[in-house]
């Protein structure tokens, strides 16, 4: 290689490298589109709310007690005292009913109440139970 031809490739050469660098700061300086986010699943969006007799079960005041409950059952409880089983529950007394009963939570007047033996649950007002205690007073 002659000096002439060395100084040539010499000068040539930064030039040559700045082209490769421009070439290259041209890409980086446009870096490729952020990939986008993904959608959430279909499968959660549709995701089955809470079936409706759940919500209104849960949603207002306490359930009723259903006579047919093994508790009910055991204690005869009836909706209406007038039902209640006399020859079996010897107990019964006429006019004796949950809203006069020691263990009745409701309020005078009130249609229903809570009862500390059918607890999260309610009692009508008028039913009767062979536990019943009247009340004092
Ligand atoms: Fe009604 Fe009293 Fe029986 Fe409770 S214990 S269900 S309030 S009669």
């Amino acid at each position: 290689m002659t000096t002439t031809t060395r100084r040539r490739f010499i000068e040539m050469f930064p030039i040559a490298g700045a082209g490769l660098l421009v070439a290259c700061s041209d890409k980086a300086a446009t870096p490729p589109p952020a990939p986008m986010p993904a959608a959430e699943p279909p499968s959660i969006a549709a995701a089955p709310a809470e079936p409706a007799a759940t919500q209104v079960a849960t949603g207002g005041a306490m359930p009723m007690v259903e006579e047919t409950d093994p508790t009910a059952v055991s204690l005869g409880y009836v909706a209406d005292a007038s039902r209640a089983d006399k020859s079996k529950f010897k107990t019964y007394a006429a006019g004796s009913a949950c809203n006069n009963c020691a263990l009745f939570g409701g309020k005078p007047g009130d249609v229903n109440g809570p009862c500390p033996l059918f607890a999260g649950r309610q009692v009508s007002a008028k039913g009767w139970c062979s536990a019943y205690a009247k009340k004092a007073g």
